[in-house]
């Protein structure tokens, strides 16, 4: 990927605290990234992209918030992530470049439908973080918090993807043009019909319009890479593929098999590997949100 030459985002706010400045590992292309999945890779594979969004929207109804604890990056108190004066932080460049694609592809998007575009905030962290949602751990992977409209990352995840086997930086542009997507499903009224659905029905079909939205996500993800590609030649050769493979070792089957599970369809919550990747092509190539309704494809009418 050719993502140095990014616009780089404003919008992100830095709570990683004093390690804010510098640290962060440079992505890097290709990868072996095929090491040995450990107990806590396991975990974060298992919750990879998620969060369900729809759970952290309960979480914030039923709980109500009110967690502290020390060593937690607060609910506020982060700083306003400048990359210019942080070049050498390649993670934090990373995520501010690939924010500001989405940024300008999502504004593009939008204006073609006479809409305008409310990009996301998007928040650094380490371990742990306190947002609308909840308090989350990063061994829950990068979440997207609906009630308070941001995106939440631990950029020590994008050594967690090259230990699953999802190696490069398109794979983790992928990641963050996932969340990103759940923002603009949240913009378009999908996520709050979905939860309110999800409350009426058994836990299994809730699961269902769980991987529906997902799937969703990945198709949008795909439609963002269409236009910024475009508009801006981003990728190189071997990009596709690292996407096209993360969206594989992230499937509900796979991870189940991988942990030594026999898979449960029922209890899926993001898509089979197979699904994930057809619905990422989907987006990719036609760059249509029109094609990316999963739920009208499955006959759901939200
Ligand atoms: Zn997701």
């Amino acid at each position: 990927m050719r993502w140095q030459q990014g616009r780089k985002s404003r919008n992100i706010e830095d709570r990683r605290g004093s390690r804010g400045a510098g640290g962060g590992r440079a992505p890097k292309r290709g990868g072996s990234g095929m090491g040995l999945l450990m107990t806590a890779g396991l975990v974060v594979a298992g919750l990879i992209f998620g969060v369900n969004p729809m759970q952290l929207i309960n979480m914030t109804g039923g709980l109500g918030g009110g967690a502290s604890g020390g060593g937690l990056a607060g609910s506020s108190g982060g700083v306003q992530y400048d990359a210019s004066a942080n070049q050498d932080d390649q993670a934090g460049q990373f995520v501010s470049s690939i924010l500001g694609y989405t940024e300008d592809t999502w504004t593009q998007i939008f204006r073609s439908y006479g809409s305008t575009y409310q990009p996301p905030k998007l928040v650094l962290f380490k371990g742990a973080v306190r947002s609308g949602c909840g308090t989350q751990s990063s061994a829950a992977g990068p979440f997207y918090c609906p009630g308070d409209k941001q995106v939440y990352i631990d950029t020590d995840f994008f050594n967690e993807l090259q230990k699953m086997g999802a190696a490069g930086d398109f794979a983790m542009a992928y990641v963050i043009g996932h969340e990103v997507a759940h923002h603009v499903q949240n913009l378009e009224g999908t996520s709050m019909k979905v939860q309110s659905r999800q409350r009426q029905v058994s836990k299994t079909d809730a699961n269902r319009l769980s991987v529906l939205t997902e799937l969703q996500a990945d198709c949008y993800a795909g439609v963002w890479a269409h236009h910024t590609q475009k508009n801006t030649r981003f990728l190189e050769e071997g990009d596709l593929e690292e996407g096209l493979n993360a969206a594989a070792q992230i499937g509900d089957d796979t991870i189940m098999r991988k942990a030594g599970h026999k898979p449960h369809p029922s209890m899926y919550t993001h898509g089979t590997s197979a699904e994930r990747q057809q619905w990422f092509t989907e987006g990719l190539r036609n760059g249509k949100i029109e094609n990316c309704n999963t739920f009208r494809k499955a006959r759901v009418n939200l």
